[in-house]
């Protein structure tokens, strides 16, 4: 699973490439939430947001930022969400970073993440061990 991405952008697995430049490949992911879901990737692996050089990151994101609209509108889509799972316990299953393009339908069904509100003094201490880091 660790070299698939790298395959698909050497062309020894086929893709339903969308997009590429020097930096990246985009393609359709094989397995959709919705027609149209995309993945980017940096051309370079990196594993995940950990370890991905910045200029790649800035690459990845550009392309993103560049396909976007066009994939709303390819397919009449209402909304994007635009997703990255890293580690396995985020959901990462392939690991060679990437960048998910979800095309969204009003009434698609599809459930936002759930939250909590932070309890009192809660928000301040997790924003201290978090800047504390920096
Ligand atoms: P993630 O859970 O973020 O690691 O997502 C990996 C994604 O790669 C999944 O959405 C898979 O459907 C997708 N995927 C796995 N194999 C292929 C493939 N051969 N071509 C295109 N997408 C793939």
């Amino acid at each position: 699973m660790d070299e698939l991405f790298e395959k698909i952008i050497a062309g020894t697995i086929p893709s339903e490439k969308v997009h590429e430049d020097e930096h990246t490949y985009a393609f359709l992911d094989i397995n959709p939430t919705a027609p149209g879901h995309t993945l980017v990737v940096p051309k370079q692996k990196s594993t995940n947001i950990f370890d991905i050089p910045e200029s790649d990151w800035l690459a990845v994101m550009k392309t993103v930022r560049m396909l976007a609209p066009y994939i709303k509108e390819a397919m009449r889509a209402d909304g994007l969400n635009i997703v990255m799972n890293n580690e396995p316990a985020g959901h990462q299953v392939v690991m060679h970073a990437h960048v998910h393009i979800i095309p969204r339908f009003e009434g698609d069904g599809l459930k936002p993440w759930r939250g909590r509100p932070y309890e009192e003094g809660e928000a301040q201490r997790v924003a201290e061990k978090i800047r504390s880091l920096l």
